[in-house]
């Protein structure tokens, strides 16, 4: 495969210190392209770009920049399969979820932002201050950085509503991941987005993130990552008024009461710990159980768990992947390592695996389950993004509600129960920008998304977002 080159100013392009970093199929453990490893140079290449496309693009009408989104999403579906085989390739993720999930998520994304923008409207407010009326103005350049755990979908997720809202864009996908953001960005020109309108800048977080945040020209930043890199970017940042939207890091619990539906807690919670081999910020990697059904649940949940199949994400029967990095493959395994010496009992999986061929070399861990730690230890309290979920016991409602509170984090939760009282009190109780009732991960592109805590700052989705980038002024007239 050829190089991953930046896009910028319309143009594929090599860093200008014509520096790279090998791309890893994690599936494979080998080098399968290489990336440009951009400095301050490129980035302020790209914002030059930037800064020239921005005036004519924030003059253009709604309906046009709808129009350049909805058409981006249509060329995405139509090259669909290589989007979803990129996908799989960069991230380790199943080819099938990659098709199913992530590349029509992210058409999605760019088609939703296209119809909401043409209903993005200002308020008037009418009485004996006169008529005052609100007007929304685009930030000028911005930038999105994105993870590498959605790479595709939560780039779009970032850039869509940015584009939309008449900015200029400087996406900044994870290094570890940089294929499909740097395909978008021929989907872009295809589409008709003038060049420089979206520019597209890879290499590691050390070398561009700083230089992007810090340029006094970026007027906002939409962040996704983890809580340490959301907090080097406040500090970065600090003293210069940009917005931040900063999507961090997770700790999720999963909340069984005695009462629930069986059958669909287990088959919730399977998903809730594993998809995506764990590595969503949503995973609720900490499963509260009511300890009236403990060991019923457990022990049905551990045989689901041993029944999943790791594979060649290629493999249309297979259920986990592999994880993304031989680094993050590491950090897993020592998590896990260090829950057993913190005296948990692991009931299934607990080390890497390999399903052999083509993967021996790949990145691959068992779906794992842990039961018998505090609440307060390392395991429970610390992020680990990876296929390990930990069972705890809860006496009643207020002592699940205190575990489920009892970290750092507060971006979601998910609540199991048949009685409607106790989900609406428990809901209500949770530390968490996002709850769910006997579901998880269930979506709906209008609401708002974020966490509380060391889980963020912000919300995106919806209207939140059009509003995160867009100006807000109020034109007020006397009366006559
Ligand atoms: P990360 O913080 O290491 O990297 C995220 C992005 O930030 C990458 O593009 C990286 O290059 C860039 N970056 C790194 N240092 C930077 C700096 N100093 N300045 C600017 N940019 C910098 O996160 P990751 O390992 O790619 O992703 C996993 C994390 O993301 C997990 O903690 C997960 O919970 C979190 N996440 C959160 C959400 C959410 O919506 N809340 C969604 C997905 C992932």
């Amino acid at each position: 495969m050829d190089d991953i080159l930046n896009f910028i100013d319309g143009r594929y392009s090599p860093a200008r210190s014509g520096d790279v970093l090998p791309c890893i199929e994690p599936a494979t453990g080998r080098v399968f392209a290489h990336v440009a490893s951009s400095d301050a140079r490129d980035v302020a290449l790209a914002i030059d770009a930037a800064e020239r496309a921005f005036p004519a693009w924030a003059a253009t009408t709604i309906e046009t920049r709808s129009r350049v989104l909805r058409r981006a999403s249509q060329i995405l579906i139509e090259q669909l399969d290589t989007f979803a085989a990129a996908e799989s390739q960069d991230s380790g993720k199943l080819l099938r979820l990659a098709r199913e999930i992530d590349v029509p998520r992210s058409a999605r994304n760019l088609e939703f932002f296209a119809d909401l923008v043409t209903q993005f409207h200002d308020d008037h407010f009418r009485g004996s201050a006169g008529l005052n009326w609100t007007q929304r103005s685009p930030l000028g350049v911005v930038a999105g950085i994105s993870p590498w755990n959605y790479p595709l979908h939560l780039f779009t997720w970032k850039i869509a509503p940015a584009l939309a809202a008449g900015n200029c864009v400087i996406g900044k996908p994870s290094e570890v991941t940089p294929l499909t953001a740097s395909m978008l960005g021929q989907v872009f020109a295809d589409a008709g987005l003038p060049p420089g309108v979206l520019n597209v800048v890879h290499g590691t977080g050390a070398r561009v993130g700083p230089s992007l945040c810090q340029d006094p020209r970026i007027k906002a930043i939409g962040f996704t990552g983890s809580t340490a890199t959301g907090r080097q970017i406040s500090r970065d940042t600090a003293g210069s008024f940009k917005k931040l939207s900063l999507e961090l890091g997770g700790k999720n619990a999963f909340i069984v009461f005695d009462d629930a539906d069986l059958d669909k807690t287990i088959e919730g919670a399977l998903r809730a710990a594993f998809a995506n081999q764990g590595q969503i910020c949503l995973c609720g990697s900490r499963i509260l159980v009511h300890d009236g059904i403990y060991d019923r649940f457990r022990d049905r949940l551990v045989a689901r768990t041993r029944a999943l199949v790791v594979g060649d994400p290629l493999d249309p029967g297979a259920d986990q992947g592999a994880l993304v990095s031989e680094a993050h493959l590491a950090k897993v395994d020592g998590a896990v390592g260090r829950a057993v010496e913190l005296g948990g009992t692991l009931l299934a999986g607990g080390k890497r695996t390999n399903p052999g061929g083509r993967c021996a070399g790949g990145y691959f861990f068992e779906p794992t389950l842990i039961e018998g730690l505090e609440p307060g230890c390392e395991t429970n309290q610390q992020e680990i993004f990876g296929p390990v979920a930990t069972l705890i016991p809860f006496a009643n409602e207020a002592e699940a509600i205190r575990i489920a509170n009892g970290v750092d984090y507060g971006l979601a939760a998910s609540i199991w129960t048949e009685h409607l009282g106790r989900a609406h009190r428990v809901a209500t109780a949770l530390a968490a920008g996002i709850v769910w009732i006997n579901t998880w991960n269930l979506r709906d592109l209008r609401t708002p998304f974020g966490g509380v805590k060391h889980s963020g700052l912000g919300r995106e989705g919806g209207r939140y977002a059009l509003e995160f980038f867009t100006e807000l002024k109020n034109i007020c007239m006397e009366a006559v």
